[in-house]
């Protein structure tokens, strides 16, 4: 049992709103002294799907089999940085390569439960593929709105192969999800971003997955751009603890880019909404975003757990995607600012000794191709000889 609710006046809402009346975002709320916890935490067959008990659908989901993804450790970040123990949770792992698709194989599903043939998104990149690919699984049209020429390349292709129907605008991901958002009320058509709350109920098994695997983690450190995920793992967290599955909640610490950060700039002033950014600039394109929808939900899920808010630079947000890469681990740009801003609040301080902290990769190298040439550079050409080879060996 599950019931919409506004999470400023705490009204209930339809199932098939966005916002309450009060303008406020909604929140699923489980009836977690009615469900019947039928998994164990044993560290086994990780998925999104495991927990279907604290998921609110009805039907069989639409799925691709997303989740399990594997939490690795970096020991010899752990060393320089004197922190106890670094994880990696590599979201990029899942079938479409980000974290969305936990949250698209419940929004698709509820698509199909509500009746809908069609479904909508405005994208940075990751939410289209994601949302195409589910789409297409489950046989529903896809409309997808994204800022033309700042969307990395992988991520366009998906879009396009799945078979959405893909329109570049020119502006960025704000004014594409206010577009999309008025285009969904005039045609009846299913929104699927991260202001829909179904998308986040299955986003939060990320936090679910690291309990199950290791327990409860000091510290859980995570690129924001929309604001959902940061949103949707706390929500997971702050329920098991409610289950008493777990006895704390870990500190959750959001980090943005330098030229896109107004929940930084929030959490500098103790606020608890933001001030838009008119014009989000950075490499790391899945997290340029100025005016993060679930803002206030990422604001209260860094305060309620003494959590902490950071900023990188583009050039510390590739030297981390670098390192990672050096650990065998391949993410796109975004996915480092997590790393990139564990880093830097290490070297200031910020984190304890003792902590095992937890960082989320939230997408695949393969991503944005074009971004990791770039900044490594074309691999060299010479004739076909062996010792032309060997002479640049
Ligand atoms: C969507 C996305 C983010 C940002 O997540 P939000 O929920 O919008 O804060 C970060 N990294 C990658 C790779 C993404 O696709
Ligand atoms: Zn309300």
């Amino acid at each position: 049992m599950y019931s919409l609710r506004c999470i400023e006046c705490g009204e209930e809402s339809k199932e098939d709103s966005y916002n309450c009346e009060c303008g406020g975002l909604l929140e699923v709320k489980i009836h977690l002294d009615q469900v019947d916890l039928d998994f164990k935490l044993n560290g086994k067959d990780l998925s999104v799907w495991k927990y279907r008990a604290l998921l609110p659908v009805r039907i069989e989901p639409v799925t691709l089999k997303e989740g399990g993804t594997p939490l690795y450790r970096l020991e010899r970040l752990e060393k320089e940085l004197g922190i106890r123990r670094i994880y990696v949770k590599h979201e990029g792992l899942n079938p479409s390569g980000s974290f969305k698709d936990r949250g698209m194989t419940v929004g698709v599903t509820k698509a199909i439960e509500l009746g809908r043939n069609a479904v909508a998104c405005a994208s940075t990149g990751n939410t289209s593929a994601s949302m195409a690919m589910y789409a297409a699984r489950a046989g529903l049209k896809a409309y997808v709105l994204l800022p033309a020429g700042k969307v990395a390349l992988g991520k366009v292709a998906q879009a396009l192969m799945h078979g959405a129907e893909v329109i570049g605008i020119k502006g960025n991901f704000d004014d594409a999800l206010k577009i999309i958002r008025e285009v969904c009320e005039r045609l009846k058509i299913y929104l699927l971003n991260s202001v829909n709350p179904f998308r986040l109920e299955g986003q939060k098994t990320i936090a679910y997955e690291i309990v199950d695997e290791i327990g409860l983690p000091d510290r859980v450190v995570l690129p924001v751009g929309n604001a959902g995920n940061i949103s949707a793992i706390y929500k997971g967290f702050k329920e098991f603890l409610e289950l008493q599955l777990i006895d704390g909640l870990p500190k959750m610490t959001g980090i943005q880019a330098k030229g896109s950060a107004p929940i930084y700039k929030a959490f500098l002033e103790r606020k608890e909404d933001i001030t838009p950014v008119t014009n989000p600039e950075t490499i790391a394109t899945a997290i340029r975003i100025g005016n993060p929808v679930n803002a206030r939900k990422a604001l209260r899920a860094i305060y309620e757990t003494k959590g902490l808010a950071e900023v990188v630079s583009d050039e510390e947000i590739i030297s981390a995607q670098k390192l990672l890469a050096k650990n065998g681990i391949g993410v796109e740009p975004a996915s480092a600012a997590s790393v990139a801003g564990l880093i830097k609040l290490a070297k200031q301080g910020m984190i304890e000794k003792d902590e095992t902290v937890v960082c989320i990769a939230t997408g695949n190298l393969l991503k944005d191709p074009e971004t990791a040439i770039k900044v490594c550079g074309e691999p060299k050409i010479v004739e076909a000889s062996v010792e032309k080879v060997i002479s640049l060996l």
